[in-house]
C-alpha cells in the first residue's frame, strides 16, 4: 500500500511520515533526502542534482521518477510506503500511477497538509537538519536535547542551502505553479484527505492518523 504526503514546503510532510513510521510501521521514502543523500556522497546523480536542489527548482520528472523506482524495486516496504515528496507534478503522479498498475501497487490515501504560507515560513527559517542521518529539528518547537546536535547519531546540524531565503522563495513558487494542481489530480479520483496542518505537531499527528484509519478502512473495503 503507498500513501502520498502532498504540502508545501514547510507543511511538515517530514515530520510527519517519521511519526507514522514509528507508531504504523510504515516506510518513509523522502525523494528529497535520497537526492540530498547522493550529493552528500558526491555521486554522479548528487552532482547532477545539485544545482537543481542548491536553488530551489524541481529536479527533471525521469530523474527523480528513476531514483524512486530504484528504491521500490529494493523492497523494504514495511506496513506500506509514505511517498514523502513525490510526485510533484502531474507528470510524475502520471508516471507513478503507471509504476502502481504495473507492480499492482495500492494508493491508498493521498494526505494533503494544508498550512498558510505564513506558517510555512516561519517553519523553513527554523529549521535545521542532520547532515548526516538526515533528522529534521526546528529551533523553536522541536529543538534537539543539545543545542546544534543531533539527537539520534550525534553529528552537528546545518540548515539546509535550500532552506535559504531565496531558495524558499523559489522552492514556494514552484510549489503553486508545479505542484498544486495535483490537490484536484487526487481530489477527482476520491482519495485526497485534507488536513490542517497549520497546528502544534501533536495536534495535527492526530489529524493524520484519524485520515489514515478513515481510508485504510476504505482501502481493505476496495473502495
Ligand atoms: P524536500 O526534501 O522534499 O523538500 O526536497 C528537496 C529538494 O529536492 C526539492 O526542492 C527539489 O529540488 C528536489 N526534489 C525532491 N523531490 C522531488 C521531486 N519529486 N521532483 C523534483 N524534485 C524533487
Amino acid at each position: 500500500m503507498i500513501w502520498i504526503f502532498l504540502g508545501a514546503p514547510g507543511a511538515g510532510k517530514g515530520t510527519q511520515a517519521e511519526r507514522l513510521r514509528e507508531d504504523f510501521g510504515f516506510v518513509s521514502v523522502s525523494t528529497g533526502e535520497m537526492l540530498r543523500e547522493a550529493m552528500r556522497a558526491g555521486s554522479e546523480l548528487g552532482k547532477t542534482v545539485q544545482e537543481y536542489v542548491t536553488r530551489g527548482d524541481l529536479v527533471p520528472d525521469d530523474l527523480v521518477a528513476a531514483v524512486l523506482r530504484e528504491r521500490l524495486a529494493q523492497g523494504n516496504t514495511g506496513n506500506g510506503v509514505i511517498l514523502d515528496g513525490f510526485p510533484r507534478t502531474v507528470r510524475q503522479a502520471e508516471i507513478l500511477e503507471e509504476m502502481l498498475a504495473k507492480h499492482c501497487w495500492q494508493l491508498c490515501g493521498v494526505l494533503y497538509l494544508e498550512a498558510s504560507e505564513e506558517v510555512v515560513l516561519q517553519r523553513l527559517g527554523g529549521r535545521r537538519n542532520c547532515p548526516q542521518c538526515g533528522a529534521n529539528y526546528h529551533v523553536v518547537t522541536m529543538p534537539p536535547k543539545v543545542e546544534g546536535v543531533c539527537d539520534r547519531c550525534g553529528a552537528e546540524l546545518v540548515i539546509r542551502p535550500d532552506d535559504a531565503p531565496e531558495a524558499i522563495r523559489k522552492r514556494l513558487e514552484v510549489y503553486h505553479q508545479q505542484t498544486k494542481p495535483l490537490i484536484a489530480f487526487y481530489d477527482q479520483r476520491g482519495i485526497l484527505e485534507r488536513i490542517d496542518a497549520s497546528g502544534e505537531v501533536d495536534e495535527v499527528y492526530q489529524a493524520v492518523k484519524d485520515a489514515v484509519s478513515r481510508r485504510w478502512q476504505k482501502c481493505l473495503a476496495g473502495e
